[in-house]
């Protein structure tokens, strides 16, 4: 059971992590047609990931007795200003669903919703790395995007990147 604030929250945030997967598929989009292929793939990665967090929190509101409500997903930005936009655009992102996460657990936190403040620590964790990956996908590009050699070598990097469906997805879909 919960607290209709909380349950409201989580619901959102489910759609918050669609909206989030759908902005970084038209990213990884913009990118393949420049032939940024390593860059659409290290976004295309992103989107599976977040479809996982939107499964991981909808699972959780089914095994924890709530009531999943599914709202409308915004329509995500189809056009991009060039490549600093993006990373940029990326990282204010990853901040605002930090803030949002916290507000779910501050709610929770107001209610004595421990179950709902525990199963967040992983959501909590998990933004520090994504504010972290964005934050150096910024500044290696400042670094290093100028050149186009560099800018060809960054590209290769984030080509490497492969897709493992995250952990808590087999845990929560399997009723823990
Ligand atoms: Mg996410």
């Amino acid at each position: 059971m919960f607290d209709p604030k909380v349950e409201k929250l989580l619901n959102e945030q489910v759609v918050a992590e669609m909206y989030s997967a759908n902005l970084y598929l038209s990213m990884s989009a913009w990118f393949r047609e420049k032939s940024l292929d390593g860059y659409a793939n290290w976004f295309y990665v992103q989107y599976k990931e977040e479809m996982d967090h939107a499964l991981i929190i909808y699972n959780f509101i089914l095994n924890a007795g709530g009531t999943v409500t599914l709202g409308g997903i915004d329509a995500p930005p189809t056009e991009f200003k060039g490549i600093r936009e993006i990373l940029a655009e990326s990282l204010a992102h990853e901040r605002l669903v930090t803030s949002l996460i916290y507000a779910i657990n501050e709610a929770a936190l107001g209610v004595k919703d421990y179950k709902t403040v525990q199963f967040l620590d992983w959501f909590i964790q998990e933004q520090v790395e994504e504010e972290d990956n964005a934050s150096t996908n910024l500044s290696r590009y400042d670094l290093f995007g100028a050149d186009p050699k560099g800018l060809f070598s960054l590209d290769e990097e984030l080509g490497a990147r492969g897709y493992t469906q995250t952990a808590q997805v087999a845990v929560y879909e399997g009723g823990a």
